[in-house]
């Protein structure tokens, strides 16, 4: 999995990442693949594509495994992104006004989750 911040970079974006935990993902997802529900937590998947500017936020990834991860594409349908995109602009507004938007940590892993 290539690292979120050289994936920005590639694209001309500046990364937003918000540190979050496995734990945290877990909680709020569960512990299984979101898209078939018995593929293993393997990686995270940015909702909105990170193309798109979707943020490293716990409001904007999901646990996904490897083979749903490669599949995504064919997954995404315009409608679901465009209705995320607009929840992703709600969350930014809370987070810039706790001071929380474009926070970035250096002790997280490839995926971004917490060490
Ligand atoms: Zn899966």
């Amino acid at each position: 999995m290539s690292d979120f911040r050289d994936r920005c970079r590639d694209y001309g974006l500046e990364p937003v990442v918000v540190v979050f935990t496995r734990e945290q993902l877990v909680e709020r997802w569960g512990d299984a693949c979101v898209f078939c529900s018995t593929g293993s937590f393997d990686q995270v998947d940015h909702r909105l594509p990170v193309a798109a500017g979707g943020p490293h936020t716990i409001e904007n990834v999901v646990p996904v495994c490897t083979s749903c991860n490669e599949a995504k594409r064919q997954l995404y349908d315009m409608a679901a992104i465009h209705e995320f995109r607009a929840r992703v602009v709600e969350v930014r507004g809370v987070l810039v006004s706790r001071g929380e938007f474009g926070k970035t940590s250096k002790t997280c892993d490839d995926d971004g989750i917490a060490t």
